[in-house]
Parts: C-alpha cells; sequence; structure tokens
C-alpha cells in the first residue's frame, strides 16, 4: 500500500471538499495537505522509523499483550484517534482555518482505511491494538499495482477535480451575474 496511500490521500481530501461543496482550490488544497499525514513520519507508519522501532525495542510494551501498543500496526492504526480528533474539532470554534486540521485528520484515517483494504492478515486494530480486521487484500498485488493505482485512482481524481471545477465554474458564474 505504500506508494497508493499519497493518491488515496489526495483523493480522500479532495472527495471531501467537493462534497461538503468547497471552492475548487480550496478542495484541491485539502487533497495536498492530506497526503502529508498520509505516508512517512507523520503518518500511522511513524511506527516503522527507526526512532519509533528503537523505542519500541527498549520499551516492554510486549508485556501488555497482543503485541504491544508499539507494534507495526498497533496503536498508532487505532481508527479511534482520527474519530476523537474529527469530534473534537467540531467541539471548538475552527473558523476559516478548520479546514485545515480537517484536511490531516483525512490524510490519517485515509492511511487506515488503505491498511484496512491492503495487507495480508493483518488489517488494523479495532481494539487499541488488538482485534484487527481488514480485508487483506494483497499488499502491492496485482490489484493495487494494476488497477487502484493506474486506473481507480486516477480516474477518482479525475472526477472529483472535475466536480470540484465546476463548482469554481458556479461560483465564476455568481461572479458574473453579481457584477453585471
Ligand atoms: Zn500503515
Amino acid at each position: 500500500m505504500g506508494p497508493t496511500h499519497v493518491p488515496f490521500a489526495f483523493a480522500c481530501g479532495l472527495g471531501y471538499g467537493v462534497a461538503v461543496g468547497m471552492p475548487a482550490v480550496q478542495a484541491f488544497a485539502v487533497g495536498v495537505l492530506a497526503t502529508a499525514t498520509s505516508a512517512g513520519r507523520f503518518s500511522p507508519d511513524v511506527d516503522q522509523r527507526p526512532g519509533w522501532r528503537r523505542t519500541d525495542r527498549a520499551v516492554p510494551d510486549e508485556a501488555l499483550g497482543a503485541g504491544g501498543p508499539m507494534q507495526h500496526r498497533g496503536v498508532t492504526h487505532w481508527w479511534f484517534w482520527p474519530a476523537l480528533a474529527w469530534w473534537s474539532l467540531g467541539q471548538v470554534p475552527t473558523g476559516v482555518v478548520g479546514w485545515i486540521p480537517q484536511a490531516l485528520v483525512i490524510g490519517w484515517a485515509s492511511h487506515l482505511l488503505g491498511d484496512f483494504l491492503f495487507g495480508k492478515d493483518r488489517g488494523i486494530p479495532l481494539g487499541p491494538w488488538f482485534w484487527h480486521v481488514g480485508l487483506g487484500l494483497d499488499t502491492d498485488g496485482a490489484l493495487e499495482r494494476w488497477r487502484v493505482r493506474p486506473v481507480v485512482l486516477p480516474t477518482a481524481v479525475a472526477v472529483l477535480g472535475l466536480a470540484a471545477v465546476g463548482q469554481l465554474g458556479a461560483v465564476f458564474e455568481m461572479v458574473r451575474r453579481a457584477a453585471a
């Protein structure tokens, strides 16, 4: 799923922007920002970084059972965190910049959704770091490599992009009428 997380996050962010009726530029910006938390050190896969792995070896979190919270696809991959973050954002007035933290949460959540779909015998934890569930599709297998990455995601992005730009067109139309 590695290289697929980024375009998937972009599609999710853009899709969210389109769904809630954001102007095209903002919807694209949500997509771009969402990629920041979809892969690498600022994503749930921080649990694969050398620093995290070193800490995991030093900390006896395995004593908590089920491999311990610090294992790969452990506590950083718990669905509860983005759910809590999203809910929290709804509790505080974030004003006109509220879409920025939203985009980051969408990126993080899209990573979890991707890991839920892909990853043999693993998925993501239903409990804080245990009870893994997922469809277990083959990571980097034929489906991901030849269907999802080159066909499904670009198509989704193209359709969403057109939808977003369509809204931009509507905005222009409004401005034109207001000016006339
Ligand atoms: Zn992951």
